[in-house]
């Protein structure tokens, strides 16, 4: 028993519906047998960064259906019925538990097979968990991953079960970073571990991180950094106290670990082309078998930008470009829609911060503005990337969309500075010009 379609998306996330959405732009309506979604999630397509900042607001937060995708882009908001009425069947609930890509074939976790003439593969990355790395304690009540709708609930009961209680958090990373201002608005005492010197250490500088870890202690939050939770003790199926490597142990309510994702590429190892933990892509978001697109966080892609370097990217304007791209790559193989020429650009936002990164943060960092809490408020600072004298990255807190906009224009054209010393005097204003 089996059903066809020409296209199939697999995987129900951000890409997903963007990848639907530019179906629909170039190609009107699906007929039936034509395009559809498979998703392990219960629910159509969402804006998956919703989940660690509105979603676990102590008041009034952000439900479905109001960020289903593609609302994050202020573009259409799709619900499940947006699918029905434009011929998308939403194949929703349903696990692949193989991939045949010679024979074009899924397989579902209900023993359908499910044949394809063209795949997307939307399949995101899932979070790491402490078991892999010699830990353990997920399975307790208390403890807390974040990737989607079901873990974000779990947060949120967690959160409200102990007001007032402590939190400690594993990771200071983006999830780290973001669930922890979400905690400190719930009103939960933090304390957030990691092994590295200063948070968010893949991105910011140690002047930038600093500037986030005073702001957080402001707030409360504890900072443990250079070490790691052992072990969790567990009483009466949740987690009491957390033990840390060097003997110390902390009272736990509750426990949120962000200790780094993976990308979801196991279908298809073996079958196609991998590159830098992702699935292989060309420009036109292509793998190795031409019958195959990949999208989001799961494809690595050349970036024309950094010469051509393939990097895979875990952040949603990523997804959503990808796919837009993919769609216009298999609606037209004439090889009309090129190749993909992204400027990678992530964000986030905690408390009353925001903000943006463009770029790659190779070469030397050029610091601008003023990074002391006591400065007038709100705060704005940030850092240049120079690389062959040009500008490579750029990193902004508290922009304008004015700011933002020449931020990463300047990154794009590649701002020469011939004086960096004249770059680091006036910060904002070498790239924003009357
Ligand atoms: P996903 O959105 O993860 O979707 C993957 C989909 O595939 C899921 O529906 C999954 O269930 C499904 N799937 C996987 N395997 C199978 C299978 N075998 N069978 C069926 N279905 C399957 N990025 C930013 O730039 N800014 C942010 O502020 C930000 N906040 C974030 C907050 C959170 C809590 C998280 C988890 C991520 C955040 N990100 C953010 C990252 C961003 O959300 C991801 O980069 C983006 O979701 C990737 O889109 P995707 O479609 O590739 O993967
Ligand atoms: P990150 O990779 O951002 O951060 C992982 C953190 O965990 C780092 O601080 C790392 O420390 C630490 N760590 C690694 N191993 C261990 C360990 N064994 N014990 C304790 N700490 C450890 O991943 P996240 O989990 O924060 O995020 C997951 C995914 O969600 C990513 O794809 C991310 O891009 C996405 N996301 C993006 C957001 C955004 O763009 N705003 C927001 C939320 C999620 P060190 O670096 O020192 O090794």
């Amino acid at each position: 028993m089996g059903r066809a379609f020409t296209y199939v998306i697999l995987g129900g996330g951000v890409a997903a519906g963007y990848a639907a959405l530019e179906f629909v732009r170039r190609r009107g309506d699906a007929t039936p047998g034509e395009l559809c979604i498979i998703s392990e999630e219960a629910v159509a397509p969402y804006e998956r960064p919703a989940l660690s900042k509105g979603y676990l607001l102590p008041e009034g937060g952000v439900r479905l259906p109001a960020f289903h995708t593609c609302v994050g882009a202020n573009d259409q908001l799709l619900t499940e019925d947006w699918y029905n009425e434009h011929g998308i069947e939403l194949i929703l609930g349903m696990r692949i538990i193989s991939a045949d890509v010679r024979r074009k074939t899924l397989l579902t976790s209900g023993g359908e097979t499910i044949s394809y003439k063209t795949l997307i593969v939307a399949t995101g990355a899932r979070a790491l968990k402490l078991e892999e790395f010699g830990g353990s304690g997920s399975d307790a009540e208390n403890v807390c991953y974040l990737r989607n709708i079901e873990d974000a609930d779990k947060l949120v009961r967690q959160m409200r079960s102990c007001p007032g209680g402590n939190a400690v958090v594993i990771g200071g990373g983006y999830i780290g970073m973001e669930c922890a201002a979400a905690l400190v608005a719930n009103k939960i005492k933090v304390t957030i571990i990691f092994p590295g010197k200063h948070c968010m250490d893949r991105l910011f500088t140690q002047k930038n991180a600093e500037f986030y870890e005073n702001y957080y202690t402001s707030k409360g939050v504890t900072f443990i950094k250079g070490t790691t939770v052992s072990s969790l003790e567990i009483s009466f199926g949740k987690v009491t106290t957390a033990i840390l490597r060097d003997g110390r142990r902390l009272p736990a309510d509750m426990v949120v670990v962000g200790i780094g994702a993976r990308a979801n590429t196991a279908l298809f190892e073996g079958q196609l082309v991998m590159e830098k933990g992702g699935i292989k892509v060309n420009g036109k978001m292509q793998t190795s078998d031409a019958s195959v697109y990949a999208v989001g966080d799961v494809a690595t892609f050349p970036v024309k930008l950094l010469g051509g370097d393939a990097r895979r990217f875990e952040h949603v304007d990523c997804a959503r470009r990808t796919a837009r791209h993919a769609v216009a790559a298999a609606l037209d193989p004439s090889g009309a829609a090129g190749d993909i020429d992204y400027l990678p650009f992530f964000y986030s936002r905690v408390f009353a911060l925001s903000w943006r990164f463009y770029g790659d943060n190779a070469g030397e960092a050029v610091h601008f503005g003023d990074l002391s809490l006591s400065a007038s408020s709100p705060p704005k600072f940030g850092a240049f990337w120079v690389s062959a004298g040009r500008i490579a990255g750029a990193f902004l807190e508290g922009g304008s969309p004015e700011e933002y906009e020449a931020t990463a224009h300047a990154v794009r054209s590649g701002v020469a500075v011939p004086d960096a010393a004249q770059l680091a005097r006036e910060g904002l204003a070498f790239v924003v010009r009357e």
